[in-house]
């Protein structure tokens, strides 16, 4: 088979900005000697678990973080033997793989702490194990007044050789809203079941709560390992943390496309479906092959900004399945420019958090939906 290059679209990925924002990370919960984990869940945010993954080490990431257990297998499949941590499991799921695997299996409950011991028998391994407190999320996790049970029977397993405990940890609701006060309850929260594990005989290696709005703004919340997603890809936890650039963060990812037809239009002419926009004069439209199956937000239909032959345009209504046009009014361009969604901002394009505002969403959900169908360039 030829290889045949998708002249289409791309999103590259700038792994050096990458291992940039996991040095300044790391220097934010330095001299505390809190380490880093790199979370590469969801393709590390449509980022590309492996590469990322690598990379994020390479700058010293301590460990690495994935939702799931197969993400974490995948890592391990890669040749990735770093400290692994994954978090959502269910009945049934890989454990005995992730046992063999040496993958940190988070238990939140009883149904799991059942279902380690029993793959670790079978193994004839020990589990490595790490409790998850609910301290004020209200998903997973295990809520205070089941600790001590779950402690308890964990302790249970460890005497009998079938997993050892080395992580406590949680997860934060609020942590994007500096000051909203449930974040200073769940610390609270956190410090008092750390301290009934503890005392009850619990010796963790880690124990660890932030997440990136955290990591930047709560240097209390650190513990030994600070969980950092959204910000090791140069991508701002919130408009109240503030942007990238505050934190010396760069973004990583540059989405654009190559123009795939120019044309000249009459006025009066609809255009997409629904012909929510009518071209008001004469004008030339430009259509960029990207759509919605590609993570380009339908709610970003006559909103959407990109960059194209030097000025930065709206979307001309619907953004399609595969597709969307451009009005450019007095201007023109020819097939095969490039139009530019997305990227660091220096060049004068949108950033993602632009297409956040643009389609009423968080910029964790911009990148993380960008679809598989786009090739990504790592560089
Ligand atoms: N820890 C856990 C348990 C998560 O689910 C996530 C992602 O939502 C993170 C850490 C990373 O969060 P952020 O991307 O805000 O750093």
């Amino acid at each position: 088979e030829p290889e045949r290059p998708d002249t289409r679209a791309r999103a590259e990925i700038d792994l050096g900005a990458l291992r940039a924002n996991v040095r300044a990370l790391r220097a934010r919960v330095a001299p505390g000697g809190a380490g880093l984990m790199g979370v590469v869940k969801a393709d590390a945010y449509g980022h590309g678990a492996v590469p990322c993954a690598r990379a994020a080490l390479q700058a010293g990431a301590a460990w690495l973080g994935t939702a799931t257990p197969y993400e974490a297998l995948a890592l391990r499949a890669a040749g990735i033997d770093a400290p692994v941590l994954c978090w959502l499991w269910t009945p049934g799921g890989p454990f005995r793989a992730a046992i063999e695997a040496d993958v940190d299996i988070t238990v939140s409950g009883l149904w799991a702490l059942d279902e380690v011991t029993a793959a670790a028998r079978a193994a004839g391994r020990t589990a490595r194990v790490q409790l998850k407190a609910d301290t004020g999320l209200g998903r997973n996790g295990c809520l205070a007044a089941d600790w001590p049970r779950l402690v308890g029977e964990a302790l249970r397993a460890q005497a009998d050789g079938l997993v050892r405990v080395t992580g406590l940890w949680s997860h934060f609701a609020c942590a994007d809203e500096p000051g909203h006060p449930s974040v200073g309850a769940q610390l609270a929260r956190f410090h008092d079941m750390l301290e009934h594990a503890e005392k009850a005989g619990v010796t963790p290696e880690v124990r660890h709560m932030a997440n990136s709005p955290a990591t930047l703004t709560l240097p209390e919340s650190h513990f030994d390992l600070v969980r950092t997603g959204v910000a090791m890809y140069g991508i701002s936890p919130g408009p109240e943390i503030g942007t990238p650039a505050d934190f010396g963060l760069r973004p990583v990812m540059r989405l654009s496309a190559s123009v795939a037809s120019v044309k000249q239009a009459p006025a009066g002419l609809g255009v997409s479906y629904g012909h929510h926009h009518v071209t008001d004069a004469e004008t030339t439209l430009a259509l960029v092959p990207l759509g919605y199956a590609d993570g380009v937000p339908r709610h970003a239909s006559g909103r959407g900004p990109v960059l194209l032959g030097g000025a930065v345009r709206t979307v001309a209504g619907r953004v399609a399945m595969d597709q969307f046009v451009l009005d450019l009014g007095g201007d023109t361009v020819e097939p095969g420019e490039r139009a530019v969604l997305f990227g660091p901002g220096d060049d004068g394009e949108p950033t993602a958090e632009d297409w956040a505002r643009a389609a009423g969403t968080i910029a964790y959900e911009i990148v993380t939906r960008v679809g598989a169908r786009v090739p990504r360039v790592h560089l």
